[in-house]
């Protein structure tokens, strides 16, 4: 019988150091996290597997991968506000906790904004604040952000976002239609704004004021 921690080291060197991830505190957080308690019971023996999976309500707790990859693009130096939008299952919080000062996340859905907070609580992250609403408005009384993470597709990088970015700061978001988007990161520095592709993903859709429509 295989353990979780074991698992996850496996994880972390067959999904995601294999695929070049290479910020030595991003694996060190990816091999700390216990990712199984953030999926449903159901699924718990599928955990560490080297997918998304369901998190109910038509959502997905994101791959291993995609959250090593978005995370590191992130530069965290450990003393940044960071705002994540699409807290989901929170798993993606609780690594950006490690790795930063403060996180504020944002869900549409209370149910697994509630299950979020109750999980994180558990864990013993006090540096997590969670709220439910539509995160394409941002997060304006916390601003600004000096990292700013989508977890959901958007048709394009919502204003109040960019707005409630940090100069300087680093913004990270799969921009695209509903079916397929492209990373963007987006630099502010000097007052100047430059964005760079950084490959192809596929997310759930952020749904919101500046996001998809819903059409559920
Ligand atoms: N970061 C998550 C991945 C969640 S999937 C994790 O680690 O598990 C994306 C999430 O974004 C879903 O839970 C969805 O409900 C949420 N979402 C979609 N549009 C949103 C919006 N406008 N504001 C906040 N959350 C949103």
């Amino acid at each position: 019988m295989i353990g979780f921690s074991d698992k996850r080291r496996r994880m972390v060197r067959e999904q995601i150091e294999a695929r070049e991830v290479r910020d030595l505190f991003v694996l060190k957080a990816m091999e700390k996290v216990p990712r199984h308690l953030f999926v449903p019971e159901a699924m718990l023996d599928r955990a560490y597997e080297d997918s998304p999976l369901p998190i109910g309500h038509k959502q997905t707790i994101s791959q291993p991968y995609t959250v090593a990859f978005m995370t590191e693009a992130l530069e965290l130096t450990g003393k940044e506000k960071v705002l994540e939008i699409g807290a989901g299952s929170g798993y993606q919080a609780a690594i950006l906790a490690e790795l930063a000062g403060e996180i504020y996340t944002i869900e549409r859905i209370p149910e697994l904004a509630e299950q979020a907070e109750k999980i994180l609580k558990q864990l013993g992250y006090k540096n997590i604040r969670i709220k439910v609403g539509d995160g394409s408005l941002g997060w304006a009384e916390q601003s600004p952000f000096q990292a700013i993470i989508v977890t959901a597709g958007a048709p394009a990088i919502p204003k109040p976002l960019l707005e409630q970015l940090d100069d300087p700061g680093l913004l990270v978001i799969p921009v695209g239609d509903r079916s397929s988007q492209n990373m963007i990161r987006v630099r502010k520095k000097n007052q100047k704004v430059t964005e760079e592709s950084l490959g192809p993903f596929r997310f759930v859709e952020l749904i919101g004021e500046h996001g998809h429509q819903k059409n559920d």
